[in-house]
C-alpha cells in the first residue's frame, strides 16, 4: 500500500478500500477473506448471572467463584458479571421518568460494572482484580503472572445504544456482551452460568411442562421463534454473524462441579452452535 499523488494533485494512500463510501455489498464481501486472528484461542468467557447467581448472594456466588478459582489452574479464565435485579429496578425507574435506551443502558453498565468490583475484591486473595474495558488487549499478558481478571459484561454502547424493534430496554446487555468479548478475543467459548439446567422450550419457572433443549444449532433455535428465552436475542444474532466462536453454553452454577464439566469441554446444560 503505497502514497500517490492523484491528478488533483492530492495525496492518497493506495488500498483496495481507497476512495470507496464502504457500503458496496461486493466490495465488503471481500474485506472477510483472511483469516481472523484469535488473540487468545484457549480463553473461556464465563459470564455470572446477575439475578440468576450474584443476586443470591454468597450461598449461590461463594461456591462457584471457588470451582473457578480450582479451574483457573487449568483453563484461561476471563470472569464477567450481569447486572440482575438493581439494573431491573433501575430500568423499571428510567422507564417511569421517561428515559430513553441509551440511558438505560448507561444505568445498566453501571450495576453490572457494580457485581464485577464485588467479585474482583472477593478473588482479590486467589489474583482476582477488576479490569475495565480498555484493558482487554492487555488480557494475555494478565494471565502471565496468574490474574484473574472480572470485568462487566454490559456492552459500551451506553448512550449509542439503538432502541429496540419493542419496549425501551437496552437490547444489547450482559448475554451478548460477553459474547462479543469471548468473539474479539478469539476464545474457544462462551459459558453462561445462570440457576437453571439450560435451555427450555418456555420458561421452566412459569411452565413446568416447559421441554428441556440440550442441544441446538442456532438457526433451528431461531426457527423455533420462542416467547420467552433464557439468553439475550441480541446473543443469538451475534453468534450468527461471529468469525471465531461457534457455541455458547449455558450452565446451571447452583449444581456443584457443572461450571468444572463445562470448562472441560462438556455440555451439562444446553449446547446451542452454529454449524
Ligand atoms: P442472568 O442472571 O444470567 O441475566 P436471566 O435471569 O436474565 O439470567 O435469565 C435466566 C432466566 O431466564 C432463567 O432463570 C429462567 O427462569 C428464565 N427463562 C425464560 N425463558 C426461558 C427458557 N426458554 N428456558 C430457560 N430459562 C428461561
Ligand atoms: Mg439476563
Amino acid at each position: 500500500m503505497t502514497i500517490q499523488r492523484d491528478a488533483s494533485g492530492r495525496l492518497q494512500i493506495e488500498s483496495p478500500l481507497m476512495g470507496e463510501s464502504l457500503m458496496d455489498k461486493a466490495l465488503l464481501a471481500s474485506t472477510d477473506t483472511t483469516p481472523i486472528h484469535r488473540l487468545m484461542p484457549d480463553l473461556v468467557v464465563v459470564k455470572v448471572g446477575g439475578q440468576s447467581i450474584i443476586d443470591r448472594g454468597r450461598t449461590a456466588l461463594l461456591p462457584i467463584l471457588d470451582e473457578l478459582v480450582e479451574a483457573r489452574k487449568s483453563h484461561k479464565i476471563l470472569i464477567s458479571t450481569g447486572g440482575g435485579t438493581r439494573a431491573r429496578h433501575a430500568y423499571a425507574i428510567a422507564t417511569d421518568l421517561g428515559m430513553p435506551t441509551g440511558v438505560l443502558a448507561k444505568l445498566g453498565s453501571s450495576i453490572s460494572e457494580q457485581n464485577a468490583l464485588m467479585i474482583a475484591i472477593l478473588l482479590s486473595q486467589k489474583g482476582g482484580i477488576k479490569i475495565g474495558h480498555d484493558d482487554l488487549s492487555k488480557l494475555p499478558n494478565y494471565f502471565m503472572p496468574g490474574i484473574l481478571p472480572v470485568t462487566h459484561a454490559m456492552p459500551p454502547y451506553g448512550l449509542f445504544e439503538s432502541p429496540p424493534l419493542v419496549g425501551r430496554i437496552p437490547p444489547h446487555r450482559t448475554d451478548v456482551g460477553a459474547f462479543l468479548l469471548a468473539e474479539v478475543m478469539g476464545a474457544e467459548r462462551c459459558v453462561l452460568i445462570k440457576d437453571e439446567k439450560g435451555l427450555y422450550t418456555a420458561d421452566p419457572k412459569k411452565d413446568p411442562s416447559a421441554k428441556f433443549i440440550e442441544e441446538i444449532d442456532l438457526s433451528e433455535l431461531l426457527a423455533m421463534d420462542l416467547n420467552d428465552l433464557a439468553v439475550e436475542r441480541s446473543m443469538l444474532e451475534s453468534l450468527s454473524t461471529a468469525r471465531s466462536v461457534r457455541e455458547v453454553f449455558i450452565v446451571n452454577g447452583l449444581v456443584p462441579g457443572n461450571i468444572t464439566q463445562v470448562l472441560n469441554g462438556r455440555n451439562v446444560g444446553t449446547r446451542i452452535y452454529v454449524k
